[in-house]
């Protein structure tokens, strides 16, 4: 799926990499989080203190973990990285905390997938900076505690709502990341164009940012299709014409929603007569995991006004029947 925002293959992931920010400055758009991080950033540095656990969420591919790399470049110090499915036993946790240099940053990953054992190690981590091991089996076990050095962590997740309270509550700086504005994605797509010997028009520039989903991972990967194309049809240039050519021809419509949106959509109009309906009928109908549905999918398609989530279930709006070329919604004829 070529709209899809998590990563998909290893090689995406390299190039994710070489097109990260590595400066504040250089990170673009999410203007609220940048003011306040730049502002906390400099009073721990004078303090000579490890920054405030922070908590980024948002959907996948909105440069969580891009900031989290600058955090650790600005604050000068090293970023240890890890993800909450991969830490299963609480040792793999004290592994990690046990090798933190003073003032590292730790980031978990998709921290709300954090198992309970392990996120009970994290608590007292977090507050004291120590933790408490099980030494030994049955009646000999005994805990010993081990002092740690002052670290950061920062902890991103699509969801905040999966978070335990107790875990929130540790944070001192909590973040959400927003979708990027059309303006915004155009400067990121610019910029990736650069670093990878691209030439693309202002205009080719933003036919690749609208129909991006408001997400730079998803941006990035459409001007790399889309430079293919150029490079094979027209000579290299991105034109207008070229990304709009490209992105038909990979299924992209206007508004950026691709195969999986558009069976979303059409699912809830034509065959839950335009909803409500559940999000496990949904998640059947279109053949697709319920948390994808909630983490990946969704998100855009509310925030474009596409679909609404009510406490009864989903419903297509009147701007979806009107982007699929329905004349009207239920209850008159389409
Ligand atoms: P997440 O961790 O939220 O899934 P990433 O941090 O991996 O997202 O971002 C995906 C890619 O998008 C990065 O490799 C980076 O190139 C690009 N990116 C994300 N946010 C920005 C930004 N604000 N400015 C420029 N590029 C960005």
């Amino acid at each position: 799926r070529i709209v899809t925002a998590a990563a998909v293959s290893p090689n995406e992931e390299n190039v994710d990499r070489a097109l990260r920010p590595t400066l504040l400055s250089e990170y673009v758009g999410q203007e609220l989080v940048r003011d306040q991080l730049s502002i906390f950033i400099a009073a721990a540095k004078r303090r000579g203190e490890p920054l405030d656990h922070l908590l980024l969420f948002g959907p996948p591919g909105l440069g969580k973990t891009t900031l989290a790399h600058i955090v650790a470049n600005e604050m000068g110090v090293n970023l240890r990285q890890t993800s909450g499915p991969v830490l299963e036993r609480p040792g793999d946790l004290a592994a990690i905390l046990t090798n933190l240099e003073k003032g590292d940053i730790l980031f978990i990953d998709e921290i709300h997938r954090l198992s309970p054992v392990v996120e009970e190690i994290l608590y007292p981590a977090l507050e004291d900076f120590q933790i408490d091991i099980m030494i030994g089996e049955g009646p000999a076990a005994r805990s010993i505690k081990l002092d740690l050095p002052p670290f950061t962590l920062i902890g991103a997740t699509t969801r905040s709502g999966m978070l335990t309270n107790p875990l929130r509550a540790r944070f001192g700086i909590v973040n959400q990341l927003q979708f990027y504005t059309v303006e915004e994605l155009s400067k990121i797509v610019c910029r990736s164009a650069k670093l990878l010997n691209v030439e693309v028009e202002p205009d080719g520039a933003r036919e690749i940012a609208q129909r991006s989903r408001g997400t730079p991972r998803i941006a990035n990967r459409l001007l790399r299709r889309v430079r293919d194309y150029a490079e094979v049809k027209h000579g290299g240039v991105i034109t207008r014409d070229v990304a709009d050519g490209a992105l038909r021809m990979l299924g992209v419509d206007a508004k950026g929603l691709d195969g999986m949106d558009q069976r979303f959509i059409l699912s809830i109009i034509e065959k839950f007569g335009g909803g409500p309906v559940g999000i496990d009928n949904l998640a059947a109908a279109v053949g697709e995991e319920r948390d994808t549905l909630e983490d990946v999918v969704e998100p855009y398609l509310i925030q474009q006004g596409f679909i609404q989530r009510t406490p009864r279930g989903r419903v297509a709006t009147e701007a979806s029947y009107r982007h699929f070329g329905y004349t009207q919604s239920k209850g008159g004829q389409s």
